[in-house]
């Protein structure tokens, strides 16, 4: 007799044997002990793919349910000889359902081996040759199973007429995001985040039941309806295990890939008519999860739609802006550290609303980002500084240079650098005092495009400067490759200079050491406190833009500082 040790090596070895032997063949192999609980499974890709189910979630126990019912007493009839004939082969042709509904021939062969101490029944499904009327999907395990949208609003429809008639009966719909996805692609390409995509279709479907749908609604974004689940704190939960199994790292093409998704959700709580607005509340409570820190999921309520409201009436009151002449630019002196002279100003947009006064940008710009809008508004404020500065540099004899924000969707605009040239040419402003800002995230989400628009930048001889420096993500990375003249050291850093003496002191010390390594100049942002100015002179900064000089000023008291030859000591 083995010992356990030996035992346990032996039942590894046959594991391994039998996933041999079936693996890529066209048959499963399952031991099953007295309770119908599936003991081993060679599950790996051809029962999956036979049953349209991950391998994992099959691995579980026989369920009945997947015969058709007509077969069914007919399987039940070989299970029982099976038990009641050790050692004899028994085997039965019948339907089995497939995950996405149809059914298909299958013939299983089982023997009781219930006398062995290792093994309990053998069952192998056969997949005899595939019958032409039967219709199956194609392509590989996880794809065939994902429905596209209209599949999915037909079954959530169906799903809601059923929970109109039947009172216990309840679904929900799950809208699942990935976060950061163009950065992403950005990051580690297409291919690498292709790859991403399917593993996390193939990770949720193994949490699903056979009654639920996952759909791929866009790139980067799923759906799930859950068939049965109408209480919200069990979706919730269910969200939850997504967002667990999505968060999990994938290791692609030797990279360790890192992602986390939002989750939107909306339950038969509520009464609807109509599929496509079970979906438009999910969509609506995503993007409400997407401001919410930590869990980053949301569960839809009708305030949200109100919010909706208020949001599109932000979008119709923001077109009107430009055209009636609301918008304004306001101006922030960069002071050079050394002699404490102006040297010149960022351009900051301000939205005068006629009933709601001034709206702050943080505010709006989101908006418009989000609509598209932002391409309208960011070739206006470029004209305008740009115009406005030529015109100040002609009356006072100065050379200032005027900075311009640029945000991520402009790099999407074929024309964004015809503009800007365009835009110089009318104003009869130097290039070299054309400053543009933008963040390393507007290089991460349109990479090749970014780059293209950089370069022609440089060519003209206008500046670029790396706005928010340390908020972002794999902030290094780009540093070296891109043409960046000027980095700006975001106000989180500046802020906790010299308030507590801990190690922010350290870090912008060592920002302006790389920079200054890199050939750019610094500038320090939001530095609201003298102690913050003799801290980044002690370190060599040589611009300084914050409270402690002013805030963005309008227009007039702009040029008033620029008349009076102001210097702050
Ligand atoms: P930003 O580019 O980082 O601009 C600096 C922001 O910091 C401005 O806020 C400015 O008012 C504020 N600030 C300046 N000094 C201090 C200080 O000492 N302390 C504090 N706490 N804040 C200071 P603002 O004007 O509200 O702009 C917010 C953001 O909106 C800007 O951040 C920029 O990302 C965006 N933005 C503003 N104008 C435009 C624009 O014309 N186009 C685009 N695409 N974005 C813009
Ligand atoms: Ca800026
Ligand atoms: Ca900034």
């Amino acid at each position: 007799m083995a010992n356990p040790v030996e035992q346990s090596l032996l039942a590894a070895a046959r594991e391994r044997w039998l996933a041999a032997l079936t693996e890529g063949s066209r048959e499963t192999v399952l031991l099953v002990d007295r309770t119908g609980r599936v003991q081993y499974a060679s599950v790996s890709h051809s029962l999956a793919r036979l049953l349209g189910h991950p391998p994992h979630a099959l691995a579980a126990r026989i369920n009945p349910d997947i015969v058709h019912p007509d077969d069914r007493p007919r399987v039940m009839e070989m299970f029982d000889r099976i038990l009641r004939e050790p050692g004899t082969l028994h085997s039965a042709d019948y339907r089995a359902r497939h995950r996405l509904g149809h059914y298909f021939a299958v013939q299983s062969t089982a023997v009781n081996r219930l006398d062995d101490e290792l093994i309990g029944a053998i069952v192998v499904h056969t997949r005899p040759a595939p019958d032409p009327l039967v219709d199956e999907p194609t392509g590989n395990d996880a794809t065939s199973l994902i429905v596209d949208r209209a599949v999915l609003l037909d079954r959530v429809g169906q799903a809601a007429e059923r929970a109109r008639a039947e009172v216990t009966f309840g679904f929900s719909v799950l809208i699942v995001e990935l976060e950061r996805l163009k950065m992403l692609i950005g990051s580690y390409g297409e291919t690498a985040v292709d790859e991403v995509l399917a593993e996390i279709a193939s990770r949720i479907l193994g949490l699903l039941r056979p009654q639920d749908t996952l759909a791929r609604l866009q790139p980067g974004e799923f759906a799930v309806l859950l068939d049965g689940i109408g209480d919200r704190a069990m979706a919730a939960r269910v969200a939850d295990r997504i967002q667990k199994t999505v968060g999990t790292q994938y290791r692609v093409q030797d990279h360790a890939i890192s992602a986390t998704a939002i989750v939107g959700i909306a339950t038969s709580e509520r009464t609807y008519e109509q599929a496509e607005q079970v979906l438009r509340d999910a969509s609506l409570a995503t993007s409400r999860a997407r401001g919410r820190g930590r869990r980053r999921r949301a569960v839809f309520q009708t305030q949200m739609r109100v919010e909706d409201t208020r949001f599109m009436a932000m979008v119709s009151a923001l077109h009107s802006a430009v055209q009636d002449d609301q918008l304004t630019i306001h101006y922030q002196p960069v002071v050079a550290l050394g002699d404490g002279a102006i040297t010149g100003f960022e351009a900051l947009l301000r939205w005068n609303h006629p009933s709601l006064g001034l709206i702050s940008p943080a505010q709006f710009i989101p908006v418009a980002e989000e609509t598209g809008i932002i391409v309208q508004l960011g070739r206006w404020v470029c004209r305008e500084a740009c115009r406005q500065m030529s015109l100040w540099n002609r009356t006072f004899g100065t050379s200032l240079h005027v900075a311009v924000n640029l945000s991520a969707k402009q790099f999407q605009d074929e024309e964004l650098v015809a503009e800007v040239a365009s835009a110089l040419d009318d104003a009869g402003l130097d290039p070299r005092l054309l400053h543009l800002e933008l963040t390393e995230s507007v290089v991460l989400e349109n990479k090749e495009q970014a780059i293209r628009a950089l370069e022609a930048f440089k060519k003209m001889g206008i500046r670029l400067s790396l706005d928010d420096f340390g908020t972002g993500y794999s902030s290094f990375s780009y540093l070296y490759q891109l043409p960046y003249d000027t980095l700006k050291i975001d106000r989180s850093f500046v802020a906790q200079l010299g308030a507590d003496g801990g190690g922010s002191q350290e870090i912008v010390h060592a920002i302006i050491v790389l920079a200054h390594n890199l050939r750019m100049t610094v500038v320090a942002e939001g530095v609201e406190q003298s102690p913050q100015v003799d801290l980044l002179k002690g370190m060599w900064c040589e611009f300084a833009q914050g409270y402690h000089y002013t805030r963005p000023v309008p227009a007039p008291e702009a040029e008033q500082l620029i008349a009076a030859g102001a210097a702050y000591a």
